[in-house]
């Protein structure tokens, strides 16, 4: 038997354990793919399940050291969709019966913004007759502004923690403008106690993180018995202070191998949530996503911005899908999720099972 196989053959795993797993090599890896597989059709089923993902604004009045639309950043032309543009993807997402949509932008507190996303919100509901589920991933918010979306109609949130070591986080973000650690944390809380779906995740192969970080960052998502999970590799981008640390940090076919291992070892911890195959995955490796879907993935979220706004939501560098019309994207990933052994959930909503069990 193999290190590996005497891990998996364990009914709980440690921290040593799951360190045991991150750190294996390519060779040694068929049994714990092959493990997560089966946990994933047994649990989560075969369905893969749709996000249409809305880039509402690229303005963000935070700083994060890693990301290319950070405030700092003078190389991008700040948007905002327009409601008409929101409607339209968001009606885009409905005909096509992907049954759900993701907003995502950057990180803003101020009322016109919490009012704004309200009411698009409400828009979209009345749109699609209340069939559209909606995730929010707008940062952190007060609770009465999460309450108040909510209430408008959303269901889910992402807030990546990003890492869960709160000395790495220091690292990672400017000591300044409410970048902290703690408050992420009561954000995350605090989204639990307003009754959202909470997704959160990290970022794999950053500079300065170590295994046993990755390691703690599993064992977080199964302490806080998160809903959803989004993680993948960290990709520089040359407009950020972290680009310095380029060299020092692993290629990107180790960081994408060692986010599969992340998904995998994520689904034999916590075996009904759901785990996105991210963007990022796919900029390091096209078939990257269907990787992760066949290491334990369960949800994909193709990207509705408008190509025109594109350009300027690089968070990182060779992000996918720049000019991609969302016809060919929709035939071709349909292929591809079948040749990864799924099939897409067209007209299903796709909750976490695991939201559904803890009520
Ligand atoms: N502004 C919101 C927030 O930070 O929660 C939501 C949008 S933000 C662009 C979404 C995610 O992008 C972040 O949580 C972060 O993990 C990811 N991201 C940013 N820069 C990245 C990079 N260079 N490589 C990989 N992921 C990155
Ligand atoms: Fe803004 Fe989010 Fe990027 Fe941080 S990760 S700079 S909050 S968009």
């Amino acid at each position: 038997m193999t290190e590996i196989d005497a891990i998996l053959a364990k009914s709980h795993l440690s921290r040593a354990d799951i360190i045991g797993l991150l750190s294996a090599r390519e060779s040694e890896c068929d049994s714990l793919f092959r493990r997560s597989a089966d946990i994933k059709k047994e649990w989560a089923g075969n369905t893969v399940y749709l996000r249409g993902l809305i880039e509402y604004s690229n303005y963000c009045s935070k700083n994060c050291l890693y990301c290319g639309i950070r405030s700092g950043n003078a190389r991008y032309a700040r948007y905002e969709m327009t409601d008409d543009e929101v409607l339209e993807a968001a009606r885009y997402a409905w005909e096509n019966r992907f049954a759900s949509i993701v907003i995502q932008s950057g990180e803003r507190s101020d009322e016109r913004f919490a009012a704004k996303i309200e009411q698009l919100i409400r828009s979209i509901q009345a749109m699609a007759r209340g069939e559209l589920h909606i995730t929010l991933s707008l940062g952190e918010q007060t609770q009465e502004t999460y309450r108040r979306w909510l209430e408008a109609g959303a269901h889910r949130y992402l807030l990546r923690i990003e890492v869960s070591n709160p000395d790495l986080y220091r690292r990672l973000h400017p000591d300044e403008g409410g970048h902290s650690h703690r408050s992420r944390l009561d954000a995350l809380k605090s989204l639990r106690k307003t009754g959202y779906q909470v997704g959160t995740g990290v970022m794999i192969g950053l500079p300065f993180q170590t295994i046993p970080d990755l390691a703690d960052d599993l064992i977080f998502f199964r302490d806080i018995d998160v809903d959803m999970v989004g993680m993948g590799p960290y990709i520089e981008h040359q407009d950020t202070p972290l680009y310095q640390y380029r060299n020092e940090i692993a290629s990107p076919q180790e960081r994408l191998f060692l986010s599969l291992k992340m998904v995998a070892v994520l689904r034999i911890l916590m075996k009904d949530i759901n785990i996105a195959a991210t963007t990022a995955m796919q900029a390091i490796d096209p078939l990257g996503r269907e990787k992760a879907l066949r290491a334990g993935a369960n949800v994909i979220m193709p990207n509705l911005t408008p190509e025109k706004y594109r350009q300027d939501y690089l968070l990182y560098e060779n992000k996918p899908c720049l000019d991609e019309e969302a016809e060919t994207f929709k035939s071709r990933l349909e292929d591809r999720i079948a040749e990864a052994g799924g099939s897409i959930g067209y007209g299903e909503w796709g909750d976490s099972r695991h939201f559904h069990r803890r009520k």
